[in-house]
């Protein structure tokens, strides 16, 4: 099946005992056993549920996986994976990072032994040059947040592979419609199902996706065991939001190319990234494992100081000024204050992430009005 067939149909069908058409919130914790151990397949809602398993087995159709695991926020998905390590690991990431994955990384878990090397994921040298006998784990974001920067995702499969590490891509940004990392050596992909996969800016979930069953026996384990599992209800939301994700991308992609046009070349603006443009750096491996070039679009202001930057982005109509994207409203966030405010203010500058940054996450609104939006902010 191709991808708008499976957003709206798999791991759906029609409700065996009514015929509803659409999967039930099973708003239940337990199931009858006719004695013990027998049962249908369901025993206790933590671990398993029949709202969540629709939700589970279509976000594995849609990344091209065998198994699906969906979590109460991107942050306990991503938690889950890094319970595999131990003491001594070491771990390879990226320097332009979603800040409470740099949280969770630098924060709770090098608190446990694990060391985190960040490198540039678009410099493969830099990459390679990290890897020893104790990296266990290479965790790449692409495209990243906020700078927008791409990772050859199928060359670091490659390396992954040749070293024997767990290689995970958070494909938050990009979403399945966009790239899928297992096609390209992903062990697994992560997503924030908050953004793109849910769309509509009302639940807060994380998932996993990934082909191999040994793998997954060990995943689930903690999925299971620690408990960060979703309630049927958000389960319900985020599966009915990805029955228009492939429609809400394709408009999400046409609006950001307008808005990434517009304001390349505006007199206010210093800066502007989104890999679509032909002179983004990692233009070339975009086009080659991207399908389009998304809707987030971050901005640097020409000559404005921090308090400046914060009545601009206090500014706008149509966007709102928030943290999160994805959703099919526009939104504005102050990257250096709001989402990536856990990391040192050197290390973020380092990378591009300075006071007069701004990230836009385009919706799907009509494009006239965001430019207009975008033209009184900045008049
Ligand atoms: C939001 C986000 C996360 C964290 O997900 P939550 O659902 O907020 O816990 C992880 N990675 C990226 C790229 C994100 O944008």
């Amino acid at each position: 099946m191709k991808f708008a067939t499976k957003a709206i149909h798999a791991g759906q069908e029609a409700d065996p005992t009514t015929g509803a058409v659409m999967t039930p919130i099973y708003q239940t914790s337990t199931y009858q056993q006719l004695e013990p151990g027998n049962h249908k397949g369901f025993e206790y809602s933590r671990g398993t549920n029949p709202t969540r398993k629709a939700l589970e087995d279509c976000l594995a159709a849609l990344e091209n996986g065998k198994f699906g695991l969906a979590f109460s926020s991107g942050m306990a998905a991503t938690d889950t994976v890094l319970r595999l390590l131990n003491p001594g690991d070491e771990v390879i990431t990226g320097d332009d990072l979603y800040g409470g994955t740099y949280r969770i990384f630098m924060k709770v878990y090098e608190n446990y032994g694990i060391k985190f090397v960040f490198v540039n994921t678009s410099d493969l040298n830099d990459l390679q040059s990290n890897i020893n006998s104790k990296t266990k784990l290479i965790w790449i974001e692409s495209p990243t947040n906020p700078i927008l920067k791409i990772a050859d995702l199928q060359v670091i499969g490659e390396l992954a592979k040749k070293n024997n590490i767990l290689y995970v891509v958070d494909n938050t940004f990009a979403s399945p419609y966009l790239q899928n990392p297992l096609d390209l050596g992903a062990d697994i992909v992560m997503h924030s199902a908050t953004k793109y996969l849910n769309g509509h800016s009302d639940v807060v979930m994380g998932a996993l996706i990934l082909n191999d069953e040994s793998l997954f026996k060990r995943l689930w384990f903690y999925y299971n065991a620690v408990g960060g599992t979703p309630g049927p209800q958000d389960a319900f939301l985020v599966l009915r939001g990805l029955k228009t994700l492939h429609l809400r991308m394709k408009a999400h992609c046409e609006n950001g190319r307008k808005v990434a046009t517009y304001l390349r070349k505006h007199p206010k603006i210093e800066k502007v990234y989104w890999p679509g443009f032909e002179d983004h750096p990692d233009f070339e491996i975009a086009k080659k494992q991207m399908r389009d070039f998304g809707g987030m679009v971050s901005i640097v202001l020409k000559n404005a100081d921090l308090a400046e930057t914060f009545r601009i982005a206090s500014r706008f109509k149509v966007f709102t000024l928030a943290e999160s994207l994805g959703g099919v409203e526009s939104l504005v966030n102050h990257p250096a204050s709001m989402t990536h405010g856990s990391i040192p203010k050197e290390k973020r500058e380092r990378v591009g992430v300075v006071d007069n940054l701004l990230r836009l996450s385009v919706g799907v609104e009509d494009p006239d009005d965001l430019i207009a939006d975008l033209e009184q902010v900045f008049s």
